[in-house]
């Protein structure tokens, strides 16, 4: 590792010429590596590689951990005021430097630059939510349950914290945990995806700018040899895992085997449901916007469409229409609705995907396989792709794809659709379109997916509510952020006090003792 002066993250090349190499950040510094010890980071929309991402291990995790370890007692015993008051800085900064953040989150992700913007905004939702946390940190206080007695609770921190992030919210994912978690007094290492690494890297740089302590707010790259250093890592107690449920089930095992607490945010399938009541249009417009916005890579995205009775019928009209008329080209293109997908070997996975749905029988309505963008033709551009007659002994219906490949699938009955979704091994968010409000509350109290939209595509709880699945789409007993999240990031004492009144001394006694 080879220590250097600060510098902004991930702009354009050189003076010679040569790629900007990207740095872990560590006890408030940039941590520069040798070029040897990086990996590419690409521009999905031209295919060129634009920076390298350092590929850390469990030297630079020890190195972050040692640093989080030595910054936790004064972070933790920083009154929370304080702590606040460089959330709001912190805030500032963000909100100062929002459109940075997303046409960074656009470059390397692809996704189209007004969504990077939405998942800024969305991911602030949470930095607020975590000023303001003082009032929720608050115990309970009850004088007098004995004699000279009074009982209180308080949440305190835990200490080093962990948070492991996914490819496809680089601003969001990461916003929606460690505000949490730093708020409540822990120290934290965050291990973002190498991927989409250049929003992260400002947020610790913003962080260091607001004030935040150094130690506090760590960022090490890597890919599995970097998460099993966290993972194993003794002097780390909690951490939360974003991602896919193969690895997400890797980091919840081992980790809470050995101690630690763990939630895992995983993989998913999400299906929306349709009744024939619907308002059609703006069915059909919901189905659209959530199956192909971000080029279908979102954990919220609902790549299957229910419907019930003729409703397929109706909306299938109305869903090629408005196909017709997408623009999918580079993300910081005006007009453009769909970006580029993030890798070229994803991009190869998803047509794999589309050819298996073909063999499978789905009847393929709309084949986004072999768009080329015109003047980026290097780019890793798909078109949509609309499969109709999906059944749920296909496999594009049983597992994620994450592209932009939309299944119908056809139900007689509202209680056979709701019994496909209830059947589905994942579980995190779904929604329900129809204009009856006696099938909507059905709805809600029925169906076993915990995040519910109705006649809302995407239903993602704002930013002070918690957020997480069930099933195979979450393991671990609480979701991130809102009220979970903090309960999650501390752990709470129960303290017993006795004050004897002057000169009133109890007398000795081998007795349990009561509450009288
Ligand atoms: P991923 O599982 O490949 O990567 C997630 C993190 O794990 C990254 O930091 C990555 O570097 C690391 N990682 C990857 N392979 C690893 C390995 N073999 N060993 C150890 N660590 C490894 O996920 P992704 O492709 O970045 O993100 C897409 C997935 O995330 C999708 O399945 C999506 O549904 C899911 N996701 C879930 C939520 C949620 O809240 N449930 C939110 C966003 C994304």
């Amino acid at each position: 590792m080879v220590s250097t002066t600060p510098s902004r993250p991930l702009e354009q090349a050189t003076a010679d010429g040569a790629l900007p190499i990207l740095s872990h950040w560590i006890d408030g510094r940039p941590v520069e590596v040798l070029p040897e010890q990086t990996g590419p980071v690409y521009n999905p929309a031209t295919g060129q590689v634009i920076a390298r991402v350092p590929r850390g291990g469990a030297p630079e995790v020890d190195a972050a951990v040692a640093a989080a370890a030595a910054a936790y007692p004064a972070w933790r015993d920083t009154p929370l005021i304080a702590r606040s008051q460089v959330f709001f800085a912190f805030r500032e900064l963000v909100w100062q430097h929002r459109e940075e953040m997303a046409k960074l989150v656009t470059r390397d992700h692809g996704k189209t630059f007004p969504d990077a913007l939405g998942e800024v905004v969305r991911g602030l939702e949470t930095i607020e939510f975590a000023c303001g946390l003082p009032s929720q940190l608050a115990g309970l206080n009850t004088p007098n349950v004995a004699t000279n007695v009074d009982a209180f609770t308080l949440r305190g921190p835990l200490g080093v914290t962990a948070a492991i992030t996914p490819f496809n919210f680089p601003a969001m994912v990461p916003m929606w945990i460690y505000p949490i978690a730093l708020m409540c007094g822990n120290t934290l290492i965050l291990k973002p995806s190498s991927h989409t690494p250049g929003a992260t890297q400002l947020q610790a740089e913003l962080w260091t700018e607001a004030g935040g302590p150094n130690g506090t707010f760590n960022v090490v790259y890597g890919g599995r040899e970097a998460v099993t250093a966290i993972v194993e890592h003794p002097d780390v107690k909690a951490i939360q895992f974003v991602g896919s449920t193969a690895v997400g089930r890797y980091v919840y095992e081992t980790g809470t085997k050995l101690g630690k607490r763990v939630g895992s945010y995983t993989s998913a399938k999400n299906a929306m449901l349709v009744l024939p009541d619907a308002d059609m249009e703006l069915t059909a417009d919901a189905a659209i916007a959530a199956g192909y916005g971000s080029a279908g890579e979102r954990c919220m995205a609902q790549t299957l469409v229910i419907a019930v009775g003729d409703t397929a019928e109706k909306l299938r009209p109305l869903m090629l229409e408005r196909i017709a008329k997408l623009n999918v080209g580079p993300g910081m293109e005006p007009g453009v609705d769909m970006g580029p997908i993030y890798t070229r070997e994803h991009r190869e996975s998803v047509v794999r995907w589309i050819d298996k749905g073909e063999a499978e029988g789905a009847e393929l309505v709309v084949d986004g396989r072999p768009f080329v963008h015109p003047t980026n033709p290097d780019g890793f551009f798909l078109g949509v792709t609309l499969f109709d007659h999906v059944t749920p002994d296909m496999e594009i219906y049983r597992e994620e794809i994450f592209g932009p490949v939309l299944g119908m699938v056809r139900a007689e009955t509202y209680d056979e659709a709701l019994g496909l979704i209830n059947g589905h091994k994942y579980a995190n968010g779904t929604a329900i379109f129809t204009t009856d409000g006696g099938a909507a509350r059905r709805f809600k109290l029925e169906v076993e997916v915990p995040m519910i939209g109705v006649n809302v595509p995407i239903p993602v709880p704002a930013g002070y509510l918690s957020f997480g699945g069930a099933k195979e789409s979450a393991l671990g007993d609480l979701a991130m952020r809102g009220e979970d999240g903090v309960r999650f990031f501390t752990k709470q004492k129960m303290i017993t006090e006795r004050w004897p009144e002057p000169g009133r001394r109890a007398a000795l006694s081998l007795v349990f003792p009561g509450n009288t």
